[in-house]
């Protein structure tokens, strides 16, 4: 019998990529999950995919982090099913184009940028931290980058949201020092999912990122939060930064 079968993880952007293969694989670990995301049936995909391996079934609710009355409802709604809540994965983000700053005609790009990878991922960690305190067990995983530590020309804005989440990452966890509330940032380099389709607007251009080179898949990444999420209580695993073997940073590829 699992460990952590009595507790719950909650997971955003459980529809696609590294949310949805975090999510399976937490479930694996014995976690009861929760999903997140605005394609509800894609989310519903997830969610049967995970009942069909472990049997349990998943709690899933439609969630646009950017909306605060969507997030105060998700979580009310997931602490009135289980009675507790152990995992945050903040996973849901996104980027949207490469323009340069002078060239960026499109102003809502940056505010969904900004939304969605900071404001959505401050709203779920002021939602559910309280619920973890008064379980007395919680743990923060957030999904930064290596953007978030090495900025790009045509990136400015989701670098700078990235450089965000590791500024709130470092700040929560002396704000949470004393409290039994863990907090982690897993920053990835290139992970083949549907991001590049999203901030590139077609699976051409999206493929032509990875062309020539082995890139992460989700499923490295979910290695990485179940590692995180697994360690004895007592260990905060600060921060994981994991590249395909073929980068050595932003914009710095091997390809074949
Ligand atoms: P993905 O395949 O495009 O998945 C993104 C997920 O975020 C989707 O499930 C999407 O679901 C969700 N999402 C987007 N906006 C949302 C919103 N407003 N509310 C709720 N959910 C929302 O991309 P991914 O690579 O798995 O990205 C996951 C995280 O990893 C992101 O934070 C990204 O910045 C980070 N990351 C990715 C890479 C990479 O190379 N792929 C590298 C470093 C970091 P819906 O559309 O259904 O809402």
């Amino acid at each position: 019998m699992s460990r952590f079968k009595d507790q719950v993880a909650v997971i955003t952007g459980a529809s696609n990529g590294i949310g949805a293969a975090s999510a399976i694989a937490l479930a694996r670990e014995g976690f009861q999950v929760a999903l997140g995301a605005r394609n509800t049936e894609k989310l519903a995909d997830v969610a049967q995919a995970i009942e069909a391996e472990s049997g349990v079934k998943p709690f899933m609710m439609e969630l646009d982090v950017r909306k605060e009355a969507d997030v105060k409802a998700f979580v009310s709604a997931v602490a009135e099913k289980f009675g507790r809540i152990d995992v945050l994965l903040n996973n849901a983000g996104l980027a949207k184009g490469v323009t340069p700053v002078i060239e960026e005609e499109d102003a809502e790009n940056w505010d969904q940028m900004i939304d969605t990878n900071v404001k959505g991922l401050l709203l779920m960690t002021r939602e559910t931290v309280p619920h973890m305190i008064k379980g007395g067990n919680g743990h923060v995983i957030n999904l930064g980058s290596i953007a978030g530590r090495e900025a790009y020309a045509g990136g400015a804005v989701y670098c700078a949201t990235k450089f965000a989440v590791r500024a709130i990452t470092d700040a929560l966890r002396q704000e949470l020092l004393g409290q039994p509330v863990r907090v982690t940032t897993v920053d990835p380099g290139l992970v083949n999912t549907g991001f590049s389709v999203v901030r590139l607007g077609d699976q051409e251009k999206a493929d032509a990122v990875y062309a020539g080179l082995t890139p992460l898949v989700a499923e490295d990444i979910a290695d990485c939060v179940v590692f995180a999420a697994t360690r004895p209580k007592h260990v905060n695993i600060d921060a994981i930064i994991v590249k395909p073997t073929d980068q050595a940073g932003a914009g710095k590829v091997a390809r074949r």
